[in-house]
């Protein structure tokens, strides 16, 4: 689990937009990412700890990665409108 930094976060949009991803919201805090670019598929999972924010993503990076940058936006959006509830 990788905890999420304003800096890793703006380096992981960035990457985003250089592809074109496809995100799908599983369930809340879960999300499909696909690559349109290359046809990879992997998924997002987004937790909040004690008010830190962590993400795992199924690829094999060990950094906040691309597919976490193309889903957050999703999340902000939902967890916004979810957040009297759950966050
Ligand atoms: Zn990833």
């Amino acid at each position: 689990m990788l905890e999420i930094t304003k800096q890793n976060l703006e380096k992981a949009i960035e990457r985003a937009k250089q592809n074109k991803m496809l995100v799908k919201c599983v369930e809340f805090r879960r999300y499909e990412v696909t690559n349109r670019t290359n046809g990879n598929r992997y998924e997002v999972h987004f937790t909040k700890i004690a008010g830190r924010k962590f993400a795992d993503c199924s690829c094999p990076a060990t950094v906040i990665c691309k597919h976490i940058g193309a889903s957050i936006g999703h999340h902000v959006v939902k967890a916004s409108q979810m957040s009297r509830q759950t966050v």
